[in-house]
């Protein structure tokens, strides 16, 4: 019987398991499929990198980062694209380093070609009275603290960086420290002293950290790929854990799934615990790669940024040249439109480009990958639904839930949140043995 059996093997399961091996416990890391990594995954196609998860990591929390220096990477600060959102029949060019998450660098709004009045109201925030309006929406903080118009142009950046409309999300579940600077002054005041913008990549893309946490992991713990796990049952002594290979046994688990995943498990054996996580919700995000001839395309590098009307969707444009002679553009998609066929996708992702350079492209190659359920929205009621979610779990010793749905948005969060489940799995484990 193993200690500690993680569920998943995206990356919060492996360094769930990381933190686990590395306090010597036996651990056996289930995967549902062949490869480890779940979302973060690095495409490579000859010289030529993919991303299809995130692609960056803040460094607060600083977990993540200094995991990549326990595992001897080399992450870089992410460098500095163009982002131009493109609203009202206007390109608005973010500036350089803002950094909405951490608050780095919003006093720098005030340089954008706003009105006097938009301007005056901004250089006046910091007189604006903090209200402390319980789980307020992302849209109506902003649109109290710095007025409709910068909303207006902060909107779509927000929508594609969050996977889904800004306008619904919680202000402190997604930007608890953007609610920390209103205490401290207003944003724009709060955000002057900050001193890094604190965005970091792994330039050999972030399928670098799954190989190294891989490498280290085996063979001190027993790694399962293709271990789906159907269900999950207790007796008075330790857990079953149910896959299509067998059964195995555990004292502690720690499931690293999404909430749709994590929702299934329970399904046959806890139903009311399905119930609570199919209260998470998550929305479709998509990828589409379309690689082009530089001397056909020619812009870039930079970040578009768009609003769209149907349903909801946000919509993203990213340009890099991967080669002296290439143009890689990449359109990120999330929301329903997110679920389309590839082929459609493709010809969204080619109507998004040539929109934005007003000129039309014809790719060499086009690149579709499409994750349904990927991206977990945090919309108001968040803390309810954790905490909710958590007194439930009371009944079920020995069971620890860790994933983005829990840790909000981004994979430092994420990283940081599995390391403290981990630890409450080894103090349970502790207080079981004693
Ligand atoms: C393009 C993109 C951008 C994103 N950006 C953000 C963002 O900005 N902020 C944010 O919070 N999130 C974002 N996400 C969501 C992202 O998925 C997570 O942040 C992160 O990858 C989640 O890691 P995880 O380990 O929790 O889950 P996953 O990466 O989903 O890994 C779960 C693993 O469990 C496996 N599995 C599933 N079911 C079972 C089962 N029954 N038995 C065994 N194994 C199972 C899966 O195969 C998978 O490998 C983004 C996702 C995408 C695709």
């Amino acid at each position: 019987m193993s200690r500690i059996i993680v569920i998943g093997g995206g990356l919060a399961g492996l360094t769930a398991a990381y933190w686990a091996v590395e306090a010597g416990l036996e651990v056996s890391l289930l995967e549902a499929t062949h490869r480890f990594g779940g979302h973060t995954r690095t495409a490579k196609l000859d010289a030529i990198a993919l991303e299809l998860g995130e692609e960056f990591f803040e460094d607060t929390p600083d977990t993540l980062l200094n995991l990549c220096g326990l595992l001897g990477l080399e992450p870089q600060p992410l460098p500095d694209l163009r982002r131009v959102v493109r609203q009202g029949g206007q390109d608005w060019v973010l500036p350089a380093g803002l950094n909405l998450a951490s608050g780095y660098g919003l006093h720098q709004i005030a340089e954008l070609p706003f009105s006097r009045s938009v301007k005056w109201r901004l250089g006046t925030e910091r007189f604006t009275p903090t209200a402390l309006v319980k789980d307020e929406l992302l849209g109506a903080f902003f649109r109290r603290r710095l007025g409709p118009e910068v909303w207006g142009v902060l909107e779509p950046y927000l929508s594609a960086t969050l996977g889904g409309p800004a306008e619904d999300v919680s202000a402190p579940a997604a930007f608890g420290r953007l609610v920390g600077l209103e205490r401290k002054g207003g944003l724009l005041a709060g955000s002057r002293p900050l001193t890094t913008e604190g965005r970091w990549h792994l330039v050999e893309g972030m399928g670098a950290l799954i190989e190294a946490l891989s490498k280290h992991l085996f063979p001190k713990a027993r790694l399962l790929p293709h271990h789906q796990v159907w269900a999950i049952t207790r007796d008075s002594r330790s857990w079953t854990v149910h896959t299509q290979g067998g059964q195995l046994e555990a004292e502690a688990i720690i499931m690293a799934l999404s909430a749709p995943q994590a929702a299934k498990v329970f399904r046959p054996s806890a139903p009311q615990i399905t119930t609570l996580l199919n209260h998470f919700p998550h929305q479709h995000s998509a990828k589409v790669y379309l690689l082009c001839r530089r001397d056909e395309l020619t812009a870039g590098p930079g970040e578009f940024f768009f609003a769209r009307g149907e349903g909801y969707t946000s919509s993203a444009l990213k340009l890099t040249h991967p080669n002296p002679e290439m143009t890689l553009a990449r359109v990120q998609f999330a929301g329903e439109t997110a679920r389309s066929a590839d082929s459609e996708l493709s010809r969204l992702a080619e109507q998004d480009l040539a929109k934005c350079l007003q000129t039309r492209v014809r790719p060499l190659a086009a690149w579709v990958f499409r994750q349904p359920f990927s991206r977990p929205h945090f919309t108001q009621g968040q803390a309810r639904r954790t905490a909710d979610l958590e007194r439930e779990l009371v009944h079920a010793p020995g069971l620890f839930l860790t994933g983005s749905y829990l840790a909000g948005p981004g994979l430092a969060n994420l990283v940081e949140h599995s390391r403290q489940t981990t630890q409450h799995a080894l103090d349970f484990l502790a207080l079981s043995t004693a």
